[in-house]
């Protein structure tokens, strides 16, 4: 038999073979600031509790489909309805559960310039079609073009993040209720970065069956290694998306560490505050430093401007310092993101930084 050595790749989705990859070069340094996780590991005796629970669970048997007692222990935490929630392993995989959900071929999807990755490129395999609306020109959400836009286009779905990633900036309720009123599609918006902030989209649920908000435990609760993110919606909406998941997704050792480490949701508030604080401290530092424009920030993140990104961005890995080179996203030719540390991790970086720009 001869065989068959090529695969058949020309049935593999156009749209999918001409598309990047989500990319993320690895580098070892040991200040790692580039992926806006908590720089707070979880208590030992936390950690230990949680091992010790998952000894006693049966890891021979399927966890449930949907975990009940996560699902209500979420719903507890964000003050809606368990009929609302969907939890997933992850908040990616979310959007990509949500697009599948909402996107059929063509359908308009609005996403603001530059944001999260992942979402251009979700929308080009579910086959939709992408409606960048970019920043304004200090990296704020551009609502009057946004309300423009959503109104000519009239998109299925608009998805914002905020607080933004890479930029930081967020935008506030009474904005995000004109881009409802307006909107005859769905609003989604993903508060990965919401506990930095003090405003939430929770809030608009009651009033908006067009809402969505998306929710992770991986930053502000640290937990980006258990895989736990979760989905806000109309208990309509939240059913169909249901039947998009994949049964058995929260295994057995990230549920029980979800539910522990919601138990201790005002240690995650008191590091959120910290962090907070922080970030005002490096946004003060690095707004005084000449050749860098600092952009204020509501996420754990901040986005600055400096002449030569990729030379700063390789002399800072040199000095131990990774941050993440931003440079090549639209409209962020000058920039680099730095996530915010723990106090000795932002001096580092600040020290770094500044024999980078001497050398
Ligand atoms: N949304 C945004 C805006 C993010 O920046 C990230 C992580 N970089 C995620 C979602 C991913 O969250 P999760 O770990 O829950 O998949």
């Amino acid at each position: 038999m001869p065989g068959k050595p090529n695969p058949p790749t020309h049935l593999i989705r156009e749209s999918l073979r001409s598309m990047p990859g989500y990319h993320l070069s690895a580098y070892d340094c040991p200040i790692k600031l580039n992926q806006n996780e908590s720089p707070y590991e979880l208590p030992d005796d936390l950690k230990r509790r949680i091992l010790d629970r998952v000894q006693t669970e049966a890891w021979g048997r399927y966890p449930e489909p949907m975990p009940t007692d996560l699902v209500e222990a979420l719903a507890r935490y964000a003050g809606v309805g368990a009929d609302r929630l969907i939890v997933s392993n992850g908040s990616n995989t979310l959007v990509q559960h949500l697009f599948l959900t909402a996107i059929s071929p063509g359908t308009r999807v609005v996403v603001p310039r530059p944001s999260f990755s992942l979402y251009g490129q979700y929308v080009t395999i579910c086959g939709g079609e992408t409606v960048f609306v970019d920043l304004d020109d200090q990296f704020g959400f551009d609502v009057e073009r946004l309300h423009a836009t959503i109104e000519t286009q009239k998109p299925g779905l608009t998805i914002l993040c905020a607080p933004n990633n890479p930029t930081g900036c967020d935008i506030n309720n009474e904005d995000l209720v004109n881009l409802l009123e307006v909107s005859e599609g769905f609003v989604v918006v993903d508060e990965a970065y919401g506990e930095f902030t003090d405003r939430t989209a929770i809030d608009l649920l009651d009033r908006y069956a067009n809402l969505i908000v998306l929710k992770t435990l991986s930053k502000a609760f640290g937990g980006a290694g258990l895989r736990i993110g979760y989905l806000i919606a109309h208990p309509d909406v939240a059913a169909q998306v249901l039947k998009v998941k994949v049964p058995f997704d929260i295994n057995t050792f990230s549920r029980v560490a979800a539910l522990e480490l919601l138990q201790h949701a005002d240690l995650i508030r008191e590091r959120a505050e910290r962090i907070q604080q922080e970030r005002t401290r490096l946004f003060r530092i690095l707004d005084g430093m000449d050749g860098i424009v600092p952009y204020a920030s509501s996420a754990n993140l901040i986005l600055f401007d400096v002449v030569t990104p990729d030379e700063i961005f390789n002399r800072l890995i040199d000095r131990g310092v990774l941050v993440r080179n931003v440079s090549s996203y639209p409209n962020l030719s000058r920039c680099l993101r730095v996530s915010i540390g723990t106090p000795q991790e932002n001096d580092a970086f600040i020290d770094a930084l500044k024999s980078s720009l001497e050398a």
